[in-house]
C-alpha cells in the first residue's frame, strides 16, 4: 500500500466517532493501514492533538468491534498518526494553513504525497470544499489524490448532475469514492458472484426459472433527531434512490460466463439501464407511497409520523415506498423486481427474497410442509447475515411427503468486518469497485426522478399504514396483481419457519 495521509473533514461528528475510527483501528489491527499513514482531522471546534487523539481512543473503545488491545503500545502506535488542525470550511486561510500542516507531516514522515480527502459533512459542504482543495493547491501534488463523500449525492437529477459537474472540476471520476454503506457490506459484496457459488444456484439461476426478485429494508425506529432532514427527503431519497437501487444492480448484474473480467461497475450500470422507465402518470400503478400512523412496534406504543417531534402536522412526506420495477435485459425480461423500504415496520431486517417457479413435477405442497410452496433464495443482509436456499425435494424413503432442504452459506459471525472497513480499506487502495459510480447514481436519480414529481404532483396517493405492520395494504396488492406476495415479512416468516400446524390459516386470510 501506497503512503497516504488522510484528510478528514467533520473529524469530530458522529460519523467519524462511530464509524470511521473503529473501521481504521480495525484496519490497523489487520495490518491493512498503508505502513506510512498520517491521518489530519479537521472541524471548527479547537482541539488540541492530545485532545483529538484522546477523543478518538475513547471512540474505538466504545465502538471498535474487536476490543481494543490491552497491548497499550499497540493502541499508542495506531493513535500516533493522528493530529487535528482548526478548519472552517468557507475560510480560504485555514486551507493554507492545513497544506503547510500536511507538507511538514509529509516531510517529517518521508511521505508521497498521496492524500485522500474524507468529506464525513453535510452535503452542503461537499461543493466549496472540492473547489478550496483545488484552489488551494491541496490537491496538486506529485502523489495521487482521492475524494471520498458521504450520501446524499443530490436530491433530485438535476441537483446531482449539477454537484458532480462542481467535483468534476476539482476531482476527476476515478478519484472520486462515493460511498454507499450498503455496498460494503459483506453479503452485498457477494450478490454478483452468487449464482456461480454454489452448484445448486447454478442450476436454478435462469431468467424463466425466476420468478421474483424480492429486496426489503425495513426499519423499526421513527425519525427519530432527523426530522429537519428527513421531512424534506423521504424513504425515496434517504433509501430508495442509493441503497435499495444498489441493491438490485448488485443482484442483477451478472454475466454469463466467459466475460467475468468486465467491471463491475460496467455490469451494474447496464442493470440500472435495463430498468423500463416510468412516467410520472404511470407512477401510480407500480408504487405504493406509505407514511407510518400511530401504532405498537415491538410491544411499545409509538405515535404517527405527523406527531413526531419537527415534522409538520400537515407532512406528506413518505416513510415508506414499495415499487415493481421491470427490467428491458434478455436475462431479466418477463422477472418483476419488488422493492420495499420503511420506518416503523414490525421488525429489522434488510433481506433480498429470489423466488423460483415450481418446476414441472415438483410435488405440490402439502400441509405438513415446512411452508415453503416454493424454493427460495434467501439473503439476509443485516442485522444478521447469511444465504439460505430453502427448497424442496422428494424424499424417497418417505411416501408421500416431501423434505425442505436447506443450504446455508452462513458467514462467520465472529469476524465480519464491518462496512465501513471494507470501504475505507478499498478506497486506500484505490479499489472502486464497491462504490457508486457516476453513471449509477445518474441513472438512478433518472428512473427516481419522475416518481419524484409524482410525489410533489399527488399523482400517488399517500397510505397510511399502522407503526409496527408490514406497511400499507397496497404494497401486497401490488404484488398479488402479478400472483405474487412478500416473502420476507413477518407474516410470512412465520410460516417459512413453521415446521407443522395452521401454516393453512395464513393461505385462508390471504
Ligand atoms: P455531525 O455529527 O453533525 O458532524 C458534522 C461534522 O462537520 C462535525 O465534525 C463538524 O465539526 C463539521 N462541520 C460542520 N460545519 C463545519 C464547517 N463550517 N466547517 C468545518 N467543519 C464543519 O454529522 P455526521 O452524522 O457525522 O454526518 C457527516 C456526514 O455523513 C453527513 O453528510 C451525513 O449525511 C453523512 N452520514 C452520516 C451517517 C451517520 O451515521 N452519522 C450515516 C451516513 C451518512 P465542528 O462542529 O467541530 O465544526
Amino acid at each position: 500500500m501506497e503512503p497516504t495521509t488522510f484528510v478528514l473533514f467533520g473529524a469530530t461528528g458522529d460519523l467519524a466517532k462511530r464509524k470511521i475510527y473503529p473501521a481504521l483501528y480495525n484496519l490497523f489491527l489487520d495490518g491493512k493501514l498503508p505502513p506510512s499513514f498520517a491521518l489530519i482531522g479537521l472541524g471548527r471546534r479547537e482541539l488540541s492533538d492530545e485532545t483529538f487523539r484522546g477523543n478518538v481512543e475513547r471512540s474505538i473503545r466504545t465502538f471498535s468491534r474487536r476490543k481494543v488491545q490491552d497491548d497499550a503500545a499497540a493502541v499508542e502506535r495506531f493513535l500516533d498518526a493522528f493530529r487535528y488542525c482548526v478548519l472552517d470550511v468557507g475560510r480560504k486561510d485555514d486551507y493554507r494553513k492545513l497544506l503547510d500542516m500536511i507538507e511538514s507531516r509529509e516531510q517529517e514522515l518521508r511521505l508521497t504525497p498521496n492524500r485522500l480527502f474524507y468529506l464525513s459533512v453535510g452535503p452542503e459542504f461537499f461543493e466549496p470544499i472540492a473547489a478550496n482543495i483545488q484552489e488551494s493547491g491541496l490537491g496538486s501534488a506529485d502523489g495521487w489524490k482521492r475524494l471520498v463523500i458521504e450520501k446524499p449525492f443530490g436530491r433530485d437529477l438535476p441537483s446531482a448532475r449539477d454537484l458532480n459537474r462542481k467535483l468534476n472540476q476539482a476531482f476527476a471520476e476515478h478519484e472520486i469514492f462515493r460511498i454507499d454503506h450498503y455496498l460494503g457490506k459483506p453479503m452485498v459484496q457477494k450478490l454478483e458472484a452468487l449464482p456461480r457459488s454454489h452448484p445448486a444456484f447454478q442450476a436454478l439461476w435462469t431468467g424463466r426459472r425466476i420468478a421474483s426478485v424480492q429486496i426489503t429494508a425495513a426499519e423499526t425506529v421513527g425519525v427519530e433527531e432527523r426530522a429537519g432532514y428527513y421531512d424534506h427527503s423521504g424513504a425515496i431519497r434517504d433509501m430508495f434512490q442509493n441503497h435499495m437501487l444498489q441493491l438490485l444492480m448488485m443482484l442483477a448484474a451478472h454475466l454469463p460466463a466467459g466475460q467475468a473480467d468486465e467491471k463491475a461497475g460496467v455490469r451494474k450500470k447496464k442493470a440500472v439501464q435495463a430498468l423500463r422507465p416510468l412516467t410520472k402518470e404511470e407512477a401510480k400503478a407500480h408504487v405504493v407511497r406509505g407514511q407510518y400512523a400511530a401504532g405498537t412496534v415491538q410491544g411499545t406504543p409509538v405515535v404517527g409520523y405527523t406527531a413526531e417531534p419537527g415534522i409538520d402536522a400537515e407532512s406528506a412526506n413518505d416513510t415508506f415506498i414499495a415499487a415493481r420495477l421491470l427490467l428491458d435485459d434478455p436475462f431479466w425480461r418477463g422477472v418483476p423486481f419488488y422493492i420495499r423500504t420503511g420506518k416503523r415496520m414490525s421488525g429489522k431486517s434488510t433481506r433480498i427474497v429470489v423466488e423460483f417457479e415450481r418446476l414441472p413435477g415438483q410435488p405440490l405442497p402439502t400441509a405438513e410442509d415446512e411452508g415453503a410452496a416454493h424454493d427460495l433464495l434467501v439473503v439476509d443482509i443485516g442485522p444478521e447475515e447469511g444465504i439460505t436456499l430453502r427448497s424442496k425435494a422428494n424424499d424417497p424413503r418417505r411416501s408421500a411427503a416431501s423434505e425442505p432442504i436447506r443450504i446455508d452459506l452462513q458467514a462467520n459471525p465472529d469476524d465480519v468486518p464491518e462496512a465501513y472497513e471494507n470501504l475505507i480499506g478499498d478506497a486506500l487502495r484505490g479499489d472502486a469497485t464497491f462504490f457508486a459510480h457516476w453513471d449509477e447514481v445518474e441513472w438512478s436519480w433518472a428512473w427516481v426522478q419522475p416518481i419524484l414529481e409524482a410525489f410533489a404532483d399527488n399523482l400517488v396517493p399517500l397510505r397510511l399504514y399502522a407503526a409496527g405492520s408490514e406497511g400499507p395494504a397496497e404494497s401486497d396488492a401490488l404484488l398479488a396483481e402479478n400472483g405474487h406476495r412478500w416473502w420476507s415479512d413477518s407474516r410470512n416468516e412465520q410460516e417459512i419457519e413453521m415446521k407443522e400446524g395452521n401454516q393453512y390459516a395464513y393461505h385462508a386470510n390471504h
